[in-house]
């Protein structure tokens, strides 16, 4: 059995984040770190507009309060406002790290950080490294956690979280290479797994973003909170779906429909393109909807709308977003100097995730904890975005959250010992599972299931949804859910046998799935990301609360959780 103090799952910028704290405070600890992709290809590396920060390089009237009214405002009022202060409070300190372990962020003419506008925000706050800020940071932090001589597995695949008497022992792995199966041990467990962008059709992340950390919790018997909210950013790329970051708007780019109309003044006057991005989705929708979309010819009636860089000028567009150009130019063959970039919204984010505290420490309810489990970053709800995530909050999230979680495996880890685990019973049950997936003989490919789940969660649980239409993709899923028994694996080798990972994280689609349209169905307001047709208005009365929801086999289960206010009362959201 492998052994090691601490272990953490994921590579990207929350695990990285906290695996360096961790070696920082407590070098002697024996550390590992495990990755289904090679860490530096975690999705953090994609990330392109920036990391939020009050520096006041640009706007010196800036502060952490208006950062954490903007993210409470954004949240639609369902962040945790304890949570928001730490988040906005400690965010400069984190950047001005990040800068002194060598990540080359876009300067100023002074030499300053520089820093941009970004949807939702009130002031020019977002620090970037051009339209590649994820890359940026993500190499920085591993090459500092190769210093620390941390154990890497890198293209290990988790298959299973081992809690046993509400304490988190250790873990399950398959090795992608050869086929073994390995338990580990260790005193505390972290999960920064990331997204499930793929549970829907159309998303910016990336193949391996399939929430897998967020079905293990939950096959565990613990709780998701907030799935119901997931976030749809407006300008995804036609029809790939990949991301035009929001970097794009910052900078100055309009937002047009068939009719040559910058539509975004019809539903956030104020903010324009920079509204956050629930409400601009929802107008992008409208828009095509109304039939003011557009068809590849550029006659109306389509189902996209423009992104308009063209006054921006060549220079700034190639100095400023440089890889939003590109990606337009390769994958739709549009050079968005002298043409509008078809876009139309995409699914982007999770805000809801596995419940912790400030601490990182996993909840097993609103006011119990499980001992030895702790997560971070997308994975995670600490709750900072509550309803809707701001831009350029998500990474700042991973490297406080990341850092905060760190800090308090290196001292909970300090009086603990090694868990007994039944090394055999694990090996066994994993073995079997995976026999299993290799002997049967079903009708139905992975492929074909997975696009089916893909469809039913973008069509019954889209930007808009109604009862009628979640109860439908709910009784879809569970037709899937059986067809899921009688795939059949082609490849029956041991060496990179990717098809079993895939019926894996499948699996895990599934699950996500579930508990996402469970709470969308119960929540009964519109907030935020969560649009409900049938119940357009929020209500606080019934629903500033938190949603945890519990799978099992039999279905999913609800309760709620109150939302911590300090700071800000709640009121109306308007741009
Ligand atoms: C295209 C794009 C652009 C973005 N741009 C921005 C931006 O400009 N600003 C911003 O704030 N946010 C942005 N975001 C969001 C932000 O990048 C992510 O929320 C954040 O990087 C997530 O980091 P993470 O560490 O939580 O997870 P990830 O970076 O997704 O890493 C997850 C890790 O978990 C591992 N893993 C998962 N499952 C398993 C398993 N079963 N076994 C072993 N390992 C596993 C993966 O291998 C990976 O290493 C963007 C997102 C996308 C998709």
């Amino acid at each position: 059995m492998l052994e090691h103090d601490v272990v953490i799952v994921g590579g990207g910028l929350a695990g990285c984040r906290a695996a360096l704290e961790i070696a920082r405070l407590s070098p002697n600890l024996n550390l590992a770190l495990v990755a289904k992709t090679h860490p530096i290809r975690s999705h953090s590396v994609a990330a392109q507009g920036g990391i939020a920060a009050t520096l006041k390089n640009v706007d010196d009237q800036d502060s952490w309060e208006a950062h954490a009214f903007d993210t409470v405002k954004g949240s639609d009022y369902l962040a945790d406002q304890d949570a928001v202060a730490i988040l906005t409070q400690e965010a400069p300190d984190v950047v001005i790290d990040l800068e002194h372990l060598g990540v080359l962020f876009s300067r100023l003419e002074n030499g300053r950080i520089a820093q941009r506008a970004f949807g939702g925000h009130s002031h020019h706050r977002t620090c970037y490294a051009a339209d590649k800020t994820g890359h940026a940071i993500l190499h920085e932090l591993y090459t500092n956690i190769r210093r620390y001589g941390i154990t890497i597995y890198d293209e290990w695949y988790v298959m299973q979280l081992i809690l046993e008497e509400n304490c988190a022992k250790g873990l399950v792995m398959y090795r992608l290479l050869d086929s073994t199966v390995q338990v580990l041990r260790a005193k505390a467990v972290m999960f920064a797994t990331g997204g499930y962008g793929r549970v829907f059709n159309t998303t910016s992340n990336d193949f391996a973003s399939t929430g897998d950390g967020l079905s293990m919790t939950a096959l565990a018997g613990l709780p998701l909170e907030d799935m119901e909210f997931v976030q749809f950013h407006p300008t995804g790329l036609y029809p790939a779906g990949v991301l035009i970051s929001e970097a794009v708007r910052g900078e100055g780019a309009y937002l047009v429909n068939s009719n040559g109309d910058r539509f975004m003044a019809t539903y956030a006057p104020n903010k324009m393109e920079l509204a956050p991005r629930d409400i601009t989705s929802r107008a992008i929708t409208t828009e095509i909807r109304q039939g003011r979309g557009i068809h590849a010819d550029g006659s109306a009636g389509g189902s996209f709308v423009y992104l308009d860089l063209r006054h921006m000028g060549r220079e700034k567009i190639m100095s400023r977003v440089p890889f939003c150009w590109e990606e337009a130019q390769r994958l739709a063959g549009v050079d968005a100097v002298i043409e509008p970039i078809p876009v139309r919204p995409t699914v982007h984010y999770s805000m809801g995730g596995i419940p912790v505290n400030t601490e990182g420490q996993v909840r097993r309810s609103a006011d119990t904890f499980v001992e030895s489990f702790f997560a971070a970053g997308e994975c995670a709800c600490v709750s900072v975005h509550g309803a809707n995530r701001l831009g350029s909050n998500s990474l700042l999230e991973c490297v406080v959250y990341g850092r905060r979680t760190g800090r308090a495996i290196a001292t909970y880890v300090q009086d603990q010992s090694l868990p007994e685990v039944d090394e055999q019973h694990y090996l066994q049950s994993a073995h079997t599972q995976i026999q299993q997936l290799l002997a049967q003989s079903g009708e139905f490919r992975i492929n074909a299931i997975r696009q089916r789940v893909q469809d039913c969660l973008s069509q019954h649980c889209g930007v808009f949804r109604t009862e009628a239409v979640i109860k439908e993709g709910i009784n879809t899923l569970q037709n899937l859910k059986q067809q899921y028994e009688q795939i059949r694996l082609d490849d029956k080798d041991s060496v990179w046998n990717t098809e079993i990972i895939e019926a894996l994280e499948l699996r895990n689609l599934m699950v996500v799935g579930e508990v996402i349209m469970a709470a969308a169905l119960q929540r009964q307001e519109s907030r935020g990301a969560h649009s409900r047709e049938d119940y357009p208005v929020r209500d606080d009365e019934r629903f500033l609360q938190h949603t945890l929801a519990y799978f099992s086999p039999q279905g999913v289960t609800l309760q709620y959780m109150p939302v911590t206010l300090t700071q800000f009362e709640p009121q109306e959201r308007k741009y």
